[in-house]
């Protein structure tokens, strides 16, 4: 151990090249969203810990053991959020967005807090992108998400990422589901917990990865067969969708989510190359998540994207990590008098759009070179006292070695040409 401080438990820090490829799978994700004309929206890390109870569900495992929850100096009960579409929620109502024209599209990007078991992929501070589109049941919005997120992951060059699709119904539906499946799983010898939770939300067992569970699941009632005429039409007009714009998906009439509100279209993406945490992201709608927050009736549909995860999918597919950049051109001065020019000379090229950098602290030649060499640039300057003298510098092709004296007075020009 180097220093006396380590990043907290279940978390990490993101330094280069992971940290430009982190900013590169966020961008990548934001990219699609912003070319179908969504609105960016930002909200705070922490929320009132109502805001995530009710919103979240009371009895998922989220609000039950995994949010960071604290009172405040002034007796305020806040929570990190552990995720994001509670908190847009609250801001469209807050800021009556909702008044405006409908449907209202958002996205945004931030970090998430869940105090989890950490293990690869699963951390207790993460990055997602999130999208919402509130004010409308339309199915073509449910499929329109789906196609941007697949979009973003196509845009990063992710080959492996599977959308698994499902239709948890709406009220018309779900009640007589509820009833099936508790109705089958009350016939499986279970233990106490999932007694109970059989009990409170029965869906959730659906859920389980435990491979007894699964096992003893095989013949349980399927949503698929309960959706009224309604939720079954809206269902197959995603599906339909979906199919036109290109979008392979698989029909997983078993894919439930850990979070309570959602309604009719379910969806997760899907990476097999990363273990068990293989979720890279996932969303579905949430048309009674308004009234649940004490808001007017406004349906919505929105995802959330795991830009941690897909960093892993990208190093598991074995894609050379984007948005490692570098810079074009390397300074190299020997002297003090050529230090101050070419630091002179790195501004100009800066300013005039040349990524540029320079050695400092009086480096030798060979030392500079060398850090020349690891800066990614493609081209040297080398300027001494006599280069100065004499009013030119070398520029030096790193990857061939060829090296051509170029008057100070053309140089920005000439190496301007060049990049
Ligand atoms: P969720 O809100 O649970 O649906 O999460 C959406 C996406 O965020 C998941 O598919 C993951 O890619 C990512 N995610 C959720 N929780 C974590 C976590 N604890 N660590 C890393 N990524 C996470």
């Amino acid at each position: 151990m180097n220093a006396e401080f380590r990043a907290p438990k279940g978390t990490f820090d993101l330094v280069p090249p992971r940290g430009e490829a982190m900013l590169a799978v966020r961008e990548a994700m934001a990219a699609p969203l912003r070319s179908a004309g969504y609105g960016y929206i930002e909200t705070p890390s922490f929320e009132e810990t109502a805001l995530f109870a009710r919103g979240v569900g009371e009895s998922t495992d989220i609000v039950t053991k995994e949010m960071y929850s604290f009172t405040t100096r002034g007796g305020d009960d806040v929570t990190l959020r552990p995720e994001g579409t509670a908190p847009v929620l609250r801001a469209v109502l807050e800021n009556n967005l909702h008044r405006g024209a409908l449907p209202v599209k958002l996205w945004y990007s931030g970090s998430y807090y869940r105090y989890e078991r950490p293990q690869k992929g699963r951390y207790r501070h993460f990055s997602q992108v999130g999208a919402e589109i509130l004010g409308t049941e339309d199915p073509a919005s449910d499929a329109e998400l789906v196609v941007l997120a697949v979009d973003a992951y196509r845009l990063l060059g992710l080959t492996g990422v599977r959308v698994l699709l499902n239709s948890l119904g709406s009220h018309e539906s779900r009640p007589a589901y509820r009833a099936a499946l508790q109705d089958y799983l009350r016939g499986l010898d279970l233990d106490e917990e999932t007694k109970r939770r059989v009990e409170l939300n029965p869906l959730r067992v659906l859920d389980d990865k435990r491979p007894e569970i699964q096992k003893a699941l095989a013949e349980a009632p399927l949503i698929t067969d309960f959706l009224s005429p309604s939720d079954r039409a809206h269902h197959e007009t995603v599906r339909s969708l979906l199919t036109a714009a290109g979008v392979a998906f698989e029909d997983d009439p078993r894919l439930v989510r850990g979070l309570d509100y959602y309604t009719r279209t379910l969806f997760e993406f899907v990476h097999d190359g990363l273990g068990s945490q293989s979720a890279v992201g996932g969303g579905g709608r949430y048309d009674g998540l308004s009234e649940l927050i004490g808001g007017p009736a406004l349906p919505g549909v929105g995802w959330a994207l795991g830009a941690d995860r897909t960093l892993l999918a990208l190093e598991a597919e074995g894609l050379a990590l984007p948005g490692t950049t570098g810079v074009q051109v390397f300074a190299v001065p020997l002297g003090d008098e050529a230090a101050a020019w070419a630091f002179g000379l790195v501004t100009t090229l800066r300013r005039e759009g040349v990524a540029a950098d320079v050695a400092t602290g009086g480096r030798g030649l060979k030392g500079a070179m060398k850090a020349a060499d690891r800066s990614g640039a493609k081209y040297a300057v080398v300027v001494g006292e006599r280069d100065l003298a004499e009013g030119v510098a070398q520029v030096k092709d790193l990857a061939t070695g060829e090296q051509q004296a170029v008057s100070v007075n053309e140089l920005v020009t000439h190496l301007k040409r060049l990049v």
